[in-house]
């Protein structure tokens, strides 16, 4: 079909019928397919085109001319800058809608399933009370602004422009403190921010962690060096001790804070080198400047450990109702056991280990290990055991007896076939020799706990064809305003019933535990 031919600049009025994967509205022109960023499902838009391929092209929203009954007022003025909130204009129920027709659309596209069979299966997405001020993680870049001015916030949509803005809608709204003590700090001893042109320059972002649980805050401050000047000023203004700091910050604010005084809640406070140019946030190396190296949270009654480095889910709240559910679909009776591959900090491990007979966690980060290990030291939780490394690498040297004296000697049946496989692997999905070996060691059940539908799709596939029917899909929304989309599914194997064990020539009857 030949279409008109547009150019870039073009200036067109477009009705948005559908949401792409980024949540942009989608809509055509004389037939010719448009990605309009910014405009929501329902709208009719002026659009300039920004860029145009044979048979589709890339729009910006410019006017709205009739309103989507699904468009909202946006909370945040920079959210169309932003590249954080795609959806930040689209009503939070019809948020909901769209990922759970992602998940959806993904399953019957790339994991071929048909629309029966996911109807069967699926359920409604799990959506959050309070959609807003849910992270309990942000990295905030640092920088100068086109005067010339020190400031942070958060990079404009695919560039590494800043836009100054401390105050986030989906952060910890006390950010906005540490952020200011930060900047106050830097001004007034000098303190340079990193200019990613040249690789000049020192400070380049700044994490905050908060335990949503315990309130406690870690501050960390990413360098292109090793050491900050006057580091003591730093650690009193953030700790609230420099008085001079406290007071200037009172009057500015016209009333003494009460026990929202947020410096008293900081108790990790370190820096990370990174000196080299790359878009990785964090350097390897940590050098705590004050208090603890770890702040601590507690989900679902465990107590975690979390490090600058390590990973940890980003939503407490929706985290816990993910973990709820994965722990459900494992069907644990306290005589299985299980593999947790991805398993970071030993958050779903230990979750899993206070139901299950025994639990193995693979996780590449030596760093993470460290803390899962510390996590089950702490909440007493030692059926438990924890390995670094690929989970590609991992699972096969322990499934064919392995290569190394390690894994030779941990050898063990109930590891070569567990009753269960659990999986969080990141975007990118699992590697096809983990899933191959998954499939060899035919357990009971596979929990797949996915950030990226597309992918999870495409190993469902894999499973699938493999000897697993998928029994139970549910997607959670942990990432409100965000084009993203998390999802637990439930696998059981089709021969699960009568699995032949080859060391023991045993059939059992169930697929729960045969050494019990
Ligand atoms: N289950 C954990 C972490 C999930 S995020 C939780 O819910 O908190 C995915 C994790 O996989 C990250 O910790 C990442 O470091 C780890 N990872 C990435 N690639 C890996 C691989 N090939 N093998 C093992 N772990 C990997």
């Amino acid at each position: 079909m030949e279409y008109r031919k547009y150019q870039k600049n073009d200036i067109v009025t477009v009705t948005i019928e559908d949401i792409g994967n980024d949540g942009e509205g989608i809509g055509k022109v004389d037939g010719y397919t448009l990605f309009v960023k910014d405009a929501v499902i329902g709208d009719t838009v002026e659009a300039r085109i920004t860029k145009c391929k044979k048979n589709y092209g890339y729009a910006r929203m410019e006017k709205v001319l009739s309103p989507s009954s699904f468009r909202v007022e946006p909370k945040c003025r920079f959210h169309r800058q932003c590249g954080g909130c795609q959806l930040q204009a689209m009503s939070y129920e019809r948020q909901l809608v769209y990922k759970q027709d992602k998940v959806r659309n993904n399953l019957l596209r790339i994991g071929g399933f048909s629309i029966e069979q996911i109807d069967a299966v699926i359920e409604p997405i799990v959506g959050m009370d309070e959609p807003w001020h849910y992270r309990n993680k942000a990295q905030y870049p640092v920088g100068y602004d086109k005067k010339g001015n020190l400031i942070t916030g958060f990079y404009a949509g695919r560039t590494h422009d800043i836009i100054s803005n401390t105050d986030c809608v989906l952060g910890a709204p006390e950010n906005k403190d540490i952020l200011e003590a930060i900047l106050y700090y830097m001004q007034e001893n000098h303190v340079t921010a990193y200019r990613e042109n040249e690789g000049t320059g020192l400070v380049r972002h700044v994490l905050i962690r908060t335990g949503f649980q315990s309130g406690e805050i870690m501050v960390c401050l990413v360098l292109n060096g090793k050491k900050l000047p006057e580091e003591e000023r730093l650690i009193e203004k953030l700790t609230g001790l420099e008085a001079k700091w406290k007071d200037r910050k009172e009057a500015a604010e016209g009333e003494v804070r009460g026990d929202t005084d947020v410096y008293r809640r900081v108790v990790s406070i370190s820096v990370s080198i990174n000196t080299e140019k790359t878009n990785v946030i964090m350097g390897k190396e940590i050098r705590l400047l004050w208090g603890k190296d770890r702040i601590q949270d507690t989900l679902g009654g465990i107590t975690f450990a979390i490090s600058p480095l390590s990973f940890y889910q980003v939503n407490p709240v929706q985290t816990e109702k993910l973990y709820g559910l994965a722990l459900d679909h494992a069907g644990l009776t306290g005589k299985e056991t299980v593999w947790d591959l991805y398993c970071g900090i030993g958050t779903i491990s230990l979750y899993m280990a206070r139901k299950a007979k025994q639990v193995y966690g693979v996780e590449i980060i030596p760093e993470a290990i460290e803390d899962a290990k510390e996590n089950a030291r702490t909440n007493r939780i030692d059926n438990v055991q924890f390995f670094v490394g690929k989970a590609e690498e991992v699972l096969p040297a322990f499934y064919e007896g392995g290569t190394d004296g390690k894994a030779a000697g941990a050898l063990d049946e109930q590891m070569r076939h567990p009753d269960v496989i659990v999986v969080d692997p990141p975007r990118k999905g699992c590697d096809e020799r983990c899933l191959e070996t998954m499939l060899a060691m035919k357990p009971g059940r596979i929990v797949y706990v996915s950030c990226d539908s597309a992918t999870l799709a495409r190993d469902l596939k894999v499973l699938c064809a493999g000897g697993y029917e998928l029994k139970r899909v549910r997607a959670v929304d942990q990432f409100g305003h965000s084009g993203h989309v998390e999802t637990v599914c439930q696998l059981v194997r089709k021969d699960g019933m009568r699995r032949k064990i080859n060391y023991r020539e045993e059939e059992i009857l169930d697929c729960g535990c045969i050494y019990g």
